[in-house]
């Protein structure tokens, strides 16, 4: 039996019943969290009228069915329009997170609006891992693997395709369950951008607990890294490299490195030189000049893969914080060319930059994941909060990334309209398809989806 949907406008909400919250009240802040009316970076408010704070799946079922126009918010930190609604959101951070490790299938269940850095300290602490994670564990699961959120590692899947089952709630409040291999639709589901409904629960494979190292190595010669590209990014388990585009060399190269030794080459931290670079001996956080306590720890101190995959740490402002983000991907072999269209506009780039991040994500077959068919390499932009700035140059960028068919970070900035989206995903006519099966009246879409997405 459903339960009776009760109104209120504080932000405390009563155990038992749904808190729905006039979006432009009250402010509440915690570490990588924002005011309740903005995204986290400060840079979109959204326009929704209400959100919604279910606290069990029947309520989530309610609300969804009696809403004409609703979407699902994670924890805001995407950077662009893709959550919001012209109706109301519906956030799941109410729900308990029910994490459940099955040990003999090595999966975990959890509430979609659970946090990664939550979830992980569960597993590690039951003896267990997620492969990857994300440079930031504040990220709800089911937002992080709707915008095909990832690490990095040239053997590793995006956070999506550690996806083994879903449990959703359809637009007419049914709950619908999608399992990897045997649900036709599974592999246009876990991408979903929360356009084909509220994702209550994620099913994720996990593996045993793992150690992990993680080394820095400064000032890495461009040409050496470019001369030896595929040997730089296989180094290690995970491997980042951070540049503002400009001068000779490469800012940082994180290496994080599984111990002893699986998972990526044992040797890379060994020296005290990579690739040309010198080993930091002094914690290092990628931004030049800021303090590297918010960071993961580093100076190749082994520890739990929980405490390590992430950039920063869960209690901590991850990145600058008074920031915004674009990223864009494409196939491995066009990285370094690619490179060199990105260090050639480093002039117009540099100025309005914090600092870029490139990073390798293994081939999956998830219909929308940028990596959807082809090893990848991202190029992310971490910017300063020069919005209008950045936007007269996103266009300037995709056109010198266009003949590498560059695929834009689905939660970032980005200037390409739905025309050129749709041509960069082969399976993308099935994705519409699937969204008008699943959401005929398009209770689930939204501006930024009609304008970059279906192109309604
Ligand atoms: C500091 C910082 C660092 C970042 N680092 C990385 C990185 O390392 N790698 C990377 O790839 N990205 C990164 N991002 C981007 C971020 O991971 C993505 O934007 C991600 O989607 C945010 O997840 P969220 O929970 O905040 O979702 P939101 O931004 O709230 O929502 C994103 C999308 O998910 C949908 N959604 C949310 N919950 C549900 C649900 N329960 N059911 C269905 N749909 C749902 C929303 O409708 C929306 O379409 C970073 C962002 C920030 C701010």
């Amino acid at each position: 039996m459903r339960t009776e949907i009760s109104e209120m406008t504080g932000l405390n909400g009563r155990p038992g019943h749904t808190e729905t919250v006039a979006i432009a009240t009250g402010s509440s802040t915690e570490a990588g969290g924002t005011a309740p009316e903005l995204n986290w970076a400060g840079n979109y408010r959204y326009a929704a009228a209400a959100i919604h704070r279910p606290r069990t799946l029947e309520e989530v079922q309610d609300v969804v069915a009696g809403a004409s126009k609703i979407r699902a918010l994670g924890s805001r930190h995407s950077f662009n329009a893709i959550a919001d609604s012209p109706g109301s959101l519906i956030s799941l951070e109410n729900l308990d997170p029910g994490i459940r490790i099955d040990a003999a299938a090595r999966t975990v269940t959890v509430s979609g609006g659970t946090r990664y850095g939550t979830l992980a300290e569960k597993l590690e602490s039951n003896g267990f891992a997620l492969p990857n994670l994300a440079s930031l564990p504040h990220i709800s699961v089911a937002g992080a693997i709707a915008t095909a959120t990832h690490g990095s590692g040239d053997a590793n899947g995006n956070l999506a395709t550690s996806v083994a089952g879903l449990e959703l709630v359809a637009a007419d409040g049914t709950v619908h369950h999608l399992g990897r291999g045997s649900s036709p639709d599974f592999d246009g589901a876990v991408v979903g951008l929360g356009a084909l409904g509220v994702v209550t629960k994620v099913t994720l494979d996990i593996e045993p607990t793992f150690a992990v190292r993680q080394d820095v190595f400064e000032a890495l010669p461009w040409q050496t890294v470019l001369e030896n590209f595929d040997a730089a990014t296989s180094s290690a388990y995970s491997v980042s490299l951070f540049t503002d585009w400009s001068g000779d060399a490469v800012a940082q190269s994180w290496l994080k490195s599984r111990v002893p030794g699986a998972g990526g080459g044992a040797a890379a931290w060994a020296g005290d030189t990579h690739f040309g670079g010198t080993r930091a001996t002094v914690a290092r956080h990628p931004l030049p000049g800021v303090s590297a306590e918010n960071c993961t720890e580093q100076l190749g101190v082994p520890g739990p893969w929980s405490e390590r995959l992430a950039h920063f740490r869960m209690a901590f402002t991850p990145s600058s914080g008074d920031e915004l983000q674009s990223e864009f991907f494409v196939r491995r072999e066009h990285a370094v060319a690619a490179i060199s269209e990105l260090r050639a506009l480093s002039p117009r780039i540099t100025p309005l930059l914090h600092v870029s991040e490139i990073r390798t994500v293994a081939a999956d077959q998830l219909w929308l994941s940028t990596a959807y068919g082809q090893d990848s390499v991202g190029f992310h932009f971490t910017w300063k909060q020069l919005q209008p700035e950045v936007e007269e140059l996103l266009p300037v960028m995709e056109e010198a990334l266009a003949p590498f068919s560059a695929r834009p970070h689905w939660g970032k900035l980005f200037h390409a309209d739905a025309a050129s989206v749709a041509a960069l995903y082969p399976r993308f006519a099935d994705f519409k398809d699937l969204a008008e099966r699943m959401d005929p009246e398009h209770k689930f879409r939204n501006d930024f989806l009609a304008r970059k997405v279906f192109g309604e």
